[in-house]
């Protein structure tokens, strides 16, 4: 197949299975840059923006594991026996309070090795109103971005998953863990003063932070000094009501790009979270 032109004029055409988009922040004072995968061609998709793009599933998927074809994706892209043995697949990864690594039960101990038992951070961000959130230190600020944050700021570096699990718990006493994606696509966002927010909320959970530190080592759950990100979205115009594409229901979509925040595409016709339909072969057009 030869090269995606990223010139403006011509339209491109891709085929292939899904992986969840590219994003890399934009240098200062300018958008996220995003780039389809799909199979093994790419497509910068800011050059789209304002232009029409059809994207078609042609009923086939493939895990993104294994490779092998299955009819039903489960957990964003894997065949029913991955799902069910690995780790990545395992609950505990959602819930990384439950992880069972030392009951000897992990699924892949060399893959928690190398995912689990890695600095992670706890971070407060912005998308939508302020969350908490953990992930792999090497994840920043990819994982800011896959959720559409226009602010994050992170807070702690602990030594392995589980750590920033218990952590993550003890703030959700006073804040949230989930984004309202609706509003993260609607733009409804207000800036926030995330170093106060995290001062107010270290305050509060003082007598919690210190029994961790008490389980896991005093020097377990250390506090960062960092400046607060603000992350930039290339869209040209928010929706007022969100309406979603549904490949499983319909599985030719097409409008114009209006932008791109998350993993989603926001198109005049309807916002896609292209994540979801990982692994899906599609064809696209822009
Ligand atoms: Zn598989």
């Amino acid at each position: 197949m030869p090269a995606v032109a990223e010139s403006i004029d011509a339209t491109a055409e891709v085929q292939g299975c899904l992986s969840k988009m590219a994003i890399m922040p934009g240098k200062k004072g300018e958008a996220a840059r995003y780039t389809l995968r799909v199979g093994d061609e790419r497509l910068a998709l800011n050059a789209c923006l304002g232009r029409p793009l059809a994207l078609a599933w042609t009923g086939a998927i493939a895990c993104t594991h294994c490779g092998r074809a299955t009819k039903k994706s489960f957990a964003q892209g894997h065949c029913y026996p991955c799902f069910k043995a690995l780790a990545q697949c395992d609950t505990c990864i959602m819930k990384p309070e439950t992880c069972h690594f030392f009951e000897g039960t992990c699924r892949e101990p060399e893959w928690a090795e190398r995912h689990c038992f890695q600095p992670h951070i706890v971070y407060l961000s912005n998308a939508s109103g302020l969350k908490v959130g953990i992930t792999r230190g090497t994840q920043v600020p990819t994982r800011w971005l896959d959720q559409g944050a226009v602010q994050a700021l992170p807070v702690f570096t602990v030594d392995t998953r589980q750590q920033s699990g218990f952590v993550e718990m003890l703030f959700k006493e006073e804040v949230s863990d989930r984004t309202n994606w609706r509003a993260m696509l609607k733009g409804d966002t207000f800036e926030m003063d995330l170093p106060a927010e995290r001062d107010r909320l270290l305050s509060r959970l003082d007598g919690g932070l210190a029994n961790l530190r008490e389980r896991f080592g005093a020097d377990s759950i250390r506090l960062l000094d960092e400046p607060p990100v603000t992350l930039d979205y290339p869209v040209l115009e928010y929706p007022t009501k969100v309406v979603s594409h549904n490949l499983d229901k319909n599985p030719e979509i097409a409008g114009t790009l209006l932008g791109l925040k998350g993993q989603y595409l926001i198109l005049d016709s309807g916002v896609i979270n292209l994540r979801k339909y990982t692994g899906y072969e599609v064809r696209v057009a822009a």
